[in-house]
């Protein structure tokens, strides 16, 4: 599932290949849910002829600003992706000035297309996104002490912190060594501060080597140019269930937090 990283990579791949300044000459949908309530004539005819001003990343949501004052705000959810040559399960083409055209991909079907006059009818519901200078140190402490809730949970509400989701809050849980059952409010200043640490830390790792795929199935995040994400020989506990901890050499063990499969080192990551 896209997370901060990958959406950031994405994000920033679309920015890199000129669809900055383009103008939207028609739209193709092929999965209508993807664009409700909309219809697609009502769709199309709001997006066609503006040109994508710039393109944003807010947690998991990809916004892109058009000239007609709208904004376009794209959640991947489970499967979604964005390429620029065509290929299976393209659920909206997007074509554009200068010969190029944008394929929306999902497998899964879940992403969404959201077109809102003001973002932040969707974005006053988001917490900080984790890599901005509005998410302190200050703030998440507070955030996890007055509340009485298992911390990896919480790491996950996209209203308290925006962008983590189950890949990279596992993995900053084990930087960390916190475990993720701890009750938010029985975690010290220092673990706080190991935590806050950890969260920009396996983000930015992440961004930096474009993304965490783990498969090579389908579903699995891939680059707007089709190549799997560089992180997954990175990742250290997410999936990794039954190898030794790299750090303990203990084998990690999965459990189910808040119906999340949860992948932790039973010696690292102490109760
Ligand atoms: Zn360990």
């Amino acid at each position: 599932m896209p997370e901060l990283p990958e959406v950031e990579t994405i994000a920033s791949q679309l920015r890199e290949r000129g669809v900055e300044g383009k103008e939207i000459l028609s739209v193709k949908v092929n999965w209508a849910p993807t664009i409700e309530p909309y219809t697609v004539a009502q769709f199309s005819s709001a997006v066609t002829g503006t040109t994508i001003d710039q393109i944003s990343r807010v947690g998991k949501w990809m916004l892109f600003a058009l000239s007609s004052g709208q904004t376009l705000m794209v959640h991947l959810r489970m499967a979604g992706s964005f390429a620029m040559e065509q290929g299976s399960h393209d659920r909206i083409i997007v074509k554009l000035s200068d010969g190029l055209t944008l394929y929306y991909r999902d497998t899964r079907k879940f992403g969404r297309w959201k077109l809102v006059d003001d973002p932040q009818t969707i974005l006053s519901k988001l917490g900080p996104d984790a890599l901005t200078r509005r998410f302190t140190l200050a703030y998440f402490s507070e955030a996890m002490k007055k509340r009485h809730r298992m911390i990896k949970p919480l790491i996950l509400d996209q209203g308290i912190v925006a962008g983590l989701g189950n890949i990279y809050a596992d993995e900053a849980l084990w930087e960390s060594k916190i475990h993720p059952e701890r009750l938010s409010d029985s975690l010290s200043d220092a673990e706080l501060a190991a935590l806050y640490k950890a969260i920009k830390q396996v983000l930015k790792l992440g961004i930096k080597n474009r993304g965490t795929s783990l498969g090579g199935g389908k579903t699995n995040y891939r680059q707007v140019d089709g190549d799997s994400g560089g992180n997954r020989g990175e990742v250290k506990a997410y999936g990794k269930s039954g190898k030794p901890c790299v750090r303990c050499k203990k084998t990690l063990e999965k459990i189910v937090v808040a119906q999340r499969g949860t992948t932790f080192c039973p010696a690292c990551q102490v109760t």
